[in-house]
């Protein structure tokens, strides 16, 4: 009795003293982490009057498109984003593991769909209506998403240049993938389709690898195909795939292109600020006009105006400027500039949620990956 209390004591005791030690490994960790990071890099409040481009919406496109465009040093770039810093709140974006739980929190647009005649059956909210989540902060969507880094499948691309969009087949647009690409880990070694040292951390998904590896055994003895790379030559099968994470951690937009960009002396970025149009003269845009805590600017562009503000708020912006459904605009009394189709033939992709029950113990995380959670 005498001996198990003090085994009892001396167990606890050193848990206590490797837990002390974790703890105090990630306290200097994020330090470092902190204190090396150009992330403290804040926006502007003051804009110029004029800039060589104007990028709206800092997501996943806006955010490598500034980051791309003022690479040169000549050209001024503005980034303009309805959304707060991600460095703003308490919000933790970082573990993969929280994307769900995200997708529901505050920094979003909170937009549901209409009433839906094909899907939406089991909608929680009822009506067949989708809760369709879109990030509303530096980064967007990128802050949100499950992270999953599949190109697409080729003959996507092949059809598009096909019908007529020059530029985008996939021999045209694999070198541009390869260019952002800083793949992690030594599994694709070799491959014509990766490469090493671009901006955005891409790592083979280990997070569910126990449970993954059963999924694709049960795809084998299915009769499908095993992919060992979705972004390879052979795309359709059974796999686990590829996701935009680095050293565990969410591989953003916001952190892989934006946050390094910034510091660049001829890239500002400003938060909070709403664009609600684009001020167009003879048929060409001239600048944006933008709310920022009230207070109602306009900027002027030297080159170009480009709408990144997401598949709902670019139509939107296009749609305030008068570039849309000329019924629908003067029903709303906006002045027609250019009657075209925009806002219409949005297609989205649904994700089918399948539980199943496990009757085996499994673990989600490998060793390594609790240990690199912790440090991070
Ligand atoms: C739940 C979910 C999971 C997903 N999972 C994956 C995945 O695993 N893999 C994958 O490849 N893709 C995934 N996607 C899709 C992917 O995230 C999006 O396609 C991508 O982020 C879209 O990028 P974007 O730049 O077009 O728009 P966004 O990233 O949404 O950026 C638009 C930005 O514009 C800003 N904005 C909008 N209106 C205005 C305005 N008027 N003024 C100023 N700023 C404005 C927004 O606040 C936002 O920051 C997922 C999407 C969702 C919703």
């Amino acid at each position: 009795m005498h001996k198990s209390n003090v085994n009892y004591t001396y167990t606890s005791r050193s848990k206590m003293e490797s837990l002390k030690t974790a703890l105090l490994f990630g306290i200097i960790a994020y330090l470092m982490y902190y204190l090396n990071s150009p992330s403290r890099t804040k926006a502007v409040r003051n804009v110029n009057s004029t800039y060589d481009y104007i990028v709206v919406g800092a997501g996943s496109a806006g955010s490598v498109l500034a980051a791309r465009l003022s690479e040169d040093p000549h050209m001024s770039v503005l980034l303009i984003e309805a959304g707060g810093e991600e460095t703003d709140n308490s919000t933790f974006y970082d573990p993969p593991l929280l994307a769900q739980l995200l997708q529901q929190s505050q920094s979003n647009w909170e937009y549901y769909t209409t009433s839906q005649t094909k899907s939406g059956m089991a909608s929680l909210i009822g009506e067949n209506r989708h809760y369709w989540p879109r990030g509303k902060v530096l980064g967007g969507t990128s802050m949100y998403n499950n992270m999953q880094y599949v190109r697409g499948s080729k003959y996507d691309y092949d059809e598009w240049a096909e019908n007529g969009c020059i530029g985008w087949s996939y021999k045209d647009v694999l070198p541009y993938f390869l260019k952002s690409e800083d793949v992690l880990g030594r599994e694709f070694e070799g491959s014509e389709y990766h490469h090493v040292d671009g901006p955005l951390g891409v790592s083979l998904d280990t997070v569910f690898i126990d449970l993954g590896r059963r999924f694709v055994k049960a795809g084998r003895e299915l009769g499908f195909q095993e992919i060992d790379d979705f972004n390879g030559e052979n795309q359709l099968g059974f796999g686990i795939s590829q996701t935009s994470v680095r050293n565990g951690v969410r591989a953003s937009t916001v952190k892989e292109f934006l946050r390094p960009a910034l510091l660049r002396k001829n890239l500002q970025v400003a938060v909070n600020s709403h664009v609600t149009k684009v001020n167009i003269e003879q048929k060409t845009a001239i600048g944006v006009t933008f709310v920022e805590n009230g207070v109602k600017k306009i900027v002027t562009k030297r080159k170009e105006v480009i709408l990144s503000a997401g598949v709902v708020g670019s139509p939107q912006i296009l749609m305030l400027s008068g570039i849309g459904p000329k019924k629908h605009l003067e029903s709303l009394n906006i002045n027609v500039v250019n009657d075209l189709p925009v806002g219409r033939n949005l297609q989205d992709h649904l994700m089918i949620v399948y539980p199943s029950d496990v009757n085996e113990t499994s673990e989600v995380l490998s060793k390594s990956q609790a240990e690199s959670f912790l440090i991070v």
